[in-house]
Order: structure tokens, then sequence, then C-alpha cells
């Protein structure tokens, strides 16, 4: 794995600060500051500890990642004291987004006109940074959209970055300017312009790399987006991007930040940040009032990523690195299957294993294999594609214990199908 020499001194220091922290502060100090009712039993609708089963619905071992449609990730265990204080009490939410974005800001030590926006996801984040470079501080400008007559227009995105989230960006009535080339791009720029789009995870798919398009927006003074959402590790892309220029730069609080599941960031030059605010919830007649940030949200991000800076990283891959080998070792005992290890470059940047055999072994498709796991008890998911051989997983989302079973289940699968 890439390891990042910034990271590594931040890494060391958060970790010896938690555990010294620890050290002066046992639990018990904490017992009187326990918001009541944490442990008392829970009778009624969750009483048998799984509220999902009580409803019907099976919960799944998850080996696909970080999927917004499983639920993203699980949060920090941590995060539930400081989220369960934050609901005991009444705030003004805009004077708490600016404070927490100013600790956000001082946590990364991002630019010094830098700060940061909790909001309801990178989606979210999206569509307020957007609006604000729309609107700027116009309360008229702000309550109009998404009629943007009187505002800039046009949002330039090269075509290999087109994907399902621009339609948040699409949703303040923009029309996203498609180019490929460097030229195409000084063709497509007017004064109808009002910002530059960059998908991270695309960016070896683009011709303008993600250094390239930001300094070309310098030259032209457009500002400039990175979507980031799951480009989370390596940590230090949370500063990375604000260090190259970019202006705005979002991500998902709910992925492998393993923060709240409903919170994103949005970070940026301190008055687009304003901006976004000011055309998100709690702001009335506004653009982003359906995507409402709670308090408990807000503070559950800012502990989020206290912990998540002070994480040992390279420790936490080569953990998800042992797991996937032991399932290896299992599953390739199989005649004919058969196992390799990568990492994707962005985006999900953790181990991962692909899962291939041979079908004069084991008689079954990829897609038999991933409906046979799905249904098996516990159920599994596990990712197929058509771009890609066999199965793909992960295991950085994986429980304690679930890789054994992960392994189980998969020789048993493979060997009931054997020829
Ligand atoms: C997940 C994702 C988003 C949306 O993030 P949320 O935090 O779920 O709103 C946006 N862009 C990309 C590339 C993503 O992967």
């Amino acid at each position: 794995m890439r390891l990042n020499s910034n990271w590594n001194r931040r890494g060391f220091l958060g970790t010896v600060g938690t555990i010294v922290g620890a050290m002066l502060a046992p639990r018990k100090l904490f017992a009187s500051k326990e918001p009541a009712g944490l442990n008392k039993p829970v009778t009624g609708f969750g009483q048998t500890g799984n509220p999902y089963e009580e409803l019907g619905v099976t919960t799944v071992i998850n080996c696909e990642g970080t999927m917004t449609v499983l639920g993203g990730s699980l949060p920090h265990p941590e995060l539930e004291a400081v989220m369960t204080m934050a609901g005991r009490h009444f705030v003004s939410i805009p004077d708490l987004e600016v404070a927490a974005g100013n600790r956000i800001a001082e946590m990364l030590k991002l630019p010094p006109d830098y700060s940061a926006l909790v909001t309801s996801g990178a989606a979210a984040a999206m569509q307020s940074g957007l609006a604000g470079i729309l609107t700027g501080g116009n309360e008229a400008l702000i309550r109009q959209l998404p009629d943007l007559t009187g505002m800039k227009s046009e949002v330039i995105i090269q075509k290999s970055h087109r994907n399902p989230f621009d339609h948040q960006l699409r949703s303040t009535g923009i029309k996203l300017v498609e180019i490929e080339t460097v030229d195409q791009f000084r063709a497509a720029v007017n004064d109808r312009t009002a910002m530059m789009h960059f998908s991270n995870f695309a960016n070896a798919a683009g011709q303008i790399k993600v250094d390239e398009w930001v300094k070309l927006a310098k030259q032209y003074n457009i500002p400039c987006m990175n979507d980031a959402a799951a480009d989370t590790p390596p940590v230090s892309h949370l500063w990375d991007y604000a260090n190259m220029g970019y202006d705005l730069i979002t991500f998902s609080g709910g992925k492998a930040i393993r923060g709240p599941q409903c919170a994103g960031l949005l970070i940026g030059r301190k008055e687009m940040v304003a901006n976004a605010l000011l055309n998100n919830s709690p702001h009335e007649d506004t653009l982003g009032r359906g995507q409402k940030v709670g308090k408990e949200e807000i503070i559950g991000m800012v502990k989020a990523l206290e912990l998540f800076l002070a994480e040992d990283h390279d420790a936490q891959a080569r953990e998800w690195q042992d797991r996937l080998e032991g399932i290896s070792r299992e599953i390739t005992k199989v005649p004919g299957v058969s196992t390799l290890f990568f990492v994707p470059d962005i985006a999900n940047h953790v181990p991962h294993m692909r899962i291939t055999w041979d079908q004069a072994h084991v008689k079954l498709t990829p897609e038999e294999a991933r409906k046979l796991l799905r249904e098996s008890k516990p159920s599994i998911v596990i990712g197929a594609s058509e771009e890609h051989p066999g199965l793909g997983m992960c295991s950085f989302m994986l429980q304690p214990g679930e890789d054994k079973i992960v392994a189980e289940q998969l020789s048993r699968v493979f060997r009931q199908h054997a020829a």
C-alpha cells in the first residue's frame, strides 16, 4: 500500500494522545456524565438486540465495502455516547455548524482561508456547495433556485467524470457541459460558467488529471470542486485537495470515516462554505432544506474525524489484508479455486481480493455463487461484475469473526458444486 509520510507523523501523535488520554481518564470518572438511559435494558421494540430482525429484515455480512444501499459503514462505537449527549440539549444549528466547521478545519490543519461544513452526506455537500457559488449570499437568489435567472448556469465536467451523483449538481438547475481535452475546455469556458467539477475516482479515466484541472481553474478564475466522497483512506486526502487549491471538496462521513451514516463534509473556501450553509437546512425556502443534518450528526462528525485521525491506518490495512489471506487459505483448498490481491488506486483504497475458479472443477457462475451466498444463513453480500471474472471482495467492513464465516460459506458453496 502507498504510505503517506505526512500521515505517519500525525498518526503517531494522535495514537499516543488517545492512549495517554485513556490512562488519565478511566471510565469511572465519566459515570456521572453518562446520559441516563444508555445502559437501561430496552423493552418493547428492540428488546431482542436486533431491531432489524424484529421487522423481518435480514442483516448481512458485508464483503462489498462502504455501500450506502447496505447502510454505508458501522459508526465508531465511541460516537454513540457523544451523539446521545448531543440529543439532550437545544442549540442554534447555524452557530453549531460554524463552530463544528472551525474545529474540523483546525483538526485537519486546512489552509487559513478554508473551513468546513457538516452536511447530510457528500451528495448534499455537492448540491449546497454549487448552490452557494451560484447565489453567493443573495437571499432573493437563494429563494429563487433552481430558477437560474440572473445567475451563471453552466458547470464544466470531463465526459468520463459523469456519474449518478452529478444529479445533485443538476438539481440546482445548471447544465453540465462535457469536454474531453484541454482545447475543448478552453472553447467551453464562457461568462455563464459557474464552476468546474472533478470526480476524484475518475482521475485515471479523464485526460485532464486532478492537479492540471485545478490549475486550469486558477488560470480562468473559475471555482473548482472535487467530489472525493469515498476517497479516504488515505487520510491525507482530507487535506491534500485543499492544499492543491480546490475551492470545494466533498467527503462522505458515513463511509470509511465511520461517522454518522447521514453525514458528510464540505471542505472549502470560507466564503463559499458560508454560502453553502445559507442554501442548506436549517434555512428555509432553500434548495437544501430537504438535506437536514441534525445536531447529533454534526457533533458525531466532529468526533468521528477525531477518531479517524487518531487511528493507526497502516495497522488497519495489515489487519484487512490478513483477513483476506485467511479466507484465501481456506477457499483455495478447494480444487480449481484461486485468488489474487489488489488495492484500487483511488476510492475504496483498501485491500481487495478477487476469487476465480476453473469451471471444469466448480460448476457455478459468479452470479449463481453471489446469489447462493446472499441466500445463505447468515446472508453474505459479495461483489460480482461483468467487467471482471469471478467474485470480488474486501474485508474492511467485516466484524470480528465474520471472516471465518465467509471462508466457511464460500468453501461450502464451491464444494457443493464440485464437478
Ligand atoms: C458515495 C458517493 C457520493 C455520495 O455520498 P453520500 O455521503 O452518500 O451522500 C458522492 N460521490 C461519490 C463518488 C460517492 O462514492
